[in-house]
């Protein structure tokens, strides 16, 4: 795989002040495919001065110019899309085809949906004798995630660039082949210099260079709780902007008047795709006890057919991860339906898809994100009984409800404590915001709501 022995900032490839440096593994061979530089605090100091100097420039061009460059930067990636899902699959283990049709597409879209966003949105609003003007927020510091390593950079530096701040980005150190890329792209989209800068580094090191940096506005942060509550706590003390997009525990509730065969497949399939490291992922399906024996059957039945179709997840770190709550799990007293923590491969960092029945709401597996190909399902009595489970954890990311009736179903999503429900298999909107009630987060991203996070407001009255 290609890359790049430099940090983007400024404008070109440069040599990074630190002289240390990630391996890049493929985690289907173990094999290691590249050496990127691990950015010091030096190197983050560098970029957000570059960002700062390019900020008066960029927030003062016009939203159509801002909207052209967004247009260039979505081409630039559907010229590189193969290229975009070949690097995914070689540094996350995705199979191609969910890498073409998911980590390659949907930043595109996402892309060009902000190109839109920036030409159409109003910028300037009147309300009685005054006029409200939507200003950006300044430098923003983005640190992202290695599950959807593309999306995640899109979705916060497309709204960014439109809003008309600046950014340094610290993609996570396992995927940072695909976001030199994407750095590629948004030169060749004639983006000016120092508008977008890439450190790649290691999270306690380059990410927390840039989340303490005075002089980063605002801190757009997706990765695990744990480390969202210290960037959550840093921004709160520096009273700085803060968006969190951080894990959940999401329910699946299928009411008992559904189509049970299904819900029961689009909910293991939820599950299983990108080997379970999905945040919004239902991790948790909710069954009717009357048909809950059957529910147990279809799920164990699509889960076994996925068997070799899912990839590795992404690191011997997080198998091991994965691995220590299905023993967990076992320990606590679940019943391990299929699956199982044994690797089904000698090479590469697989997990085998494992579904869990008869797991009750307080168990380790039924409250903590594992962000593996594990499903647990849980009975229930009665639709009180299911919200109550639904509601029962810290998380509240997304969720989906199934019945036979439209309205039965959203009249129980609305009462769940969560940031997204799809009614009945409803599919990804890139339009509607994405975000967490509860501990899954603060903010919103995606469509006009992600726009509003990297702005500001100034009032002028008359
Ligand atoms: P993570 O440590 O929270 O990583 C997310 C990003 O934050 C990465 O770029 C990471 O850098 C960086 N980071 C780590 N420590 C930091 C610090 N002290 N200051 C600033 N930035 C820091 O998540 P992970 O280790 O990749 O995964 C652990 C668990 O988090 C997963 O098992 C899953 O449960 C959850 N997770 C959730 C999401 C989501 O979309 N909500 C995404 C990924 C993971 P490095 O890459 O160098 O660590
Ligand atoms: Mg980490």
């Amino acid at each position: 795989m290609k890359a790049h022995d430099g940090l983007y900032i400024d404008g070109a490839w440069r040599p990074a002040a630190s002289a240390d440096a990630i391996d890049v593994v493929n985690p289907a061979d173990e094999q290691v495919i590249g050496r990127v530089p691990a950015g010091g605090a030096a190197d983050v100091d560098a970029a957000v001065r570059a960002a700062r100097a390019a900020l008066p420039g960029w927030a003062a061009t016009p939203p159509a110019e801002r909207a052209a460059r967004l247009t260039a930067l979505r081409d630039a990636l559907v010229a590189r899309k193969d290229e975009i899902a070949e690097t995914v699959t070689a540094e996350l283990g995705s199979p191609l085809p969910f890498s073409q049709a998911v980590h390659a597409a949907v930043p595109i879209a996402v892309a060009g949906s902000y190109a839109e966003l920036a030409a159409a949105h109003s910028f300037e609003e009147k309300v009685g004798n005054s006029t409200v003007l939507a200003e950006p927020v300044g430098v923003v510091g983005a640190i992202t995630p290695w599950n959807y390593p593309l999306h995640q950079i899109v979705a916060k530096v497309a709204p960014a660039l439109a809003a008309g701040c600046t950014v340094v980005l610290k993609p996570a150190e396992d995927t940072p082949l695909t976001a030199q890329l994407f750095a590629e792209a948004v030169h060749e989209a004639g983006v000016p210099a120092g508008v977008f800068n890439l450190v790649t580094g290691l999270g306690p090191v380059a990410g927390q260079a840039l989340a303490e940096h005075p002089d980063v506005d605002l801190v757009s942060f997706t990765g695990s709780t744990a480390v969202g509550r210290q960037i959550g706590a840093v921004a709160g003390a520096a009273v700085k902007r803060v968006a969190l997009e951080l894990g959940g525990k999401s329910a699946n509730v299928i009411l008992p008047s559904a189509d049970l065969a299904r819900a029961v497949n689009v909910g293991v399939a939820n599950v299983m795709s990108n080997s379970g490291q999905t945040c919004s992922a239902w991790t948790r399906m909710l069954v009717h006890r009357d048909r809950y024996d059957e529910a147990v059957e279809l799920a164990r039945t699509a889960a076994v057919k996925y068997g070799d179709r899912i990839g590795p997840v992404v690191s011997a770190k997080q198998r091991a991860r994965v691995r220590g709550y299905i023993e967990k799990g076992v320990a606590e007293g679940a019943r391990l339906v299929t699956g199982g923590p044994e690797s089904p491969h000698e090479k590469g960092y697989f997990v085998s898809p494992t579904v869990f029945a008869d797991v009750t709401p307080e168990m380790a597996i039924a409250q903590e994100e594992i962000f593996g190909p594990v499903l647990a399902i849980l009975p229930y009595d009665d639709e009180e009984d299911a919200l109550r489970i639904a509601n029962g954890t810290v998380y509240g990311l997304a969720g989906a409800v199934w019945a036979a009736d439209e309205a039965e179903a959203v009249a129980f999503a609305r009462r769940m404590d969560t940031g997204q429900v799809d009614i009945n298999g409803g599919r990804f909107n890139p339009l509607a915001p994405f975000g967490g009630y509860k501990q899954s987060g603060v903010g919103r991203e995606l469509g006009a709501h992600g726009l509003a996070e990297y702005l500001q407001t100034k009032s002028l009255q008359f």
